[in-house]
């Protein structure tokens, strides 16, 4: 990938960014510059619910090359608040304890080293969400 084609990606990397059709209303995440829907070009960028809940779910045991190393992983479908599904690997969850249905929100983690150049990719990983229960305050005040 060129310099400025990564430069043009860095806010989708780092902001759950998609674009959303003026005309009809669909939301795309990747972003799309012509809406696979209607054919509009009025599209804007919109920052994506950072939080959704697991729809469905694949562990990667024999992963492509350069993510050996995180083998075995969870690659999951996660539906966002806004409704809008995204595909994206699941960090911070056994592989026993994943299951539909799982709240989940975005993190951002490594994605992958690469050897050869010493550049680290960074991106977006869905986790668990910690509901924290205040009724159950471990050291209650006296
Ligand atoms: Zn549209």
């Amino acid at each position: 990938m060129s310099a400025p084609a990564v430069r043009r990606e860095i806010p989708y990397r780092y902001r759950l960014m998609g674009t959303k059709c003026l005309n009809c209303g669909a939301l795309f995440h990747p972003p799309q510059r012509i809406c696979p829907k209607c054919g509009s070009k009025d599209l804007v960028e919109e920052e994506l619910a950072w939080r959704g809940r697991l729809v469905a779910y694949t562990v990667i045991r024999r992963p492509p090359k350069g993510y050996e190393d995180y083998k075995p992983y969870i690659v999951g479908l996660i539906e966002l608040k806004d409704g809008k599904l995204i595909l994206a690997q699941i960090v911070d969850c056994d592989i026993e304890e994943v299951r539909p249905g799982l709240k989940l929100e975005a993190t951002f983690r490594r994605i992958r080293e690469d050897g050869k150049s010493g550049i680290i990719e960074y991106g977006y990983k869905f986790r668990p969400v910690i509901e924290w229960n205040w009724q159950k305050k471990p050291n209650p005040e006296k």
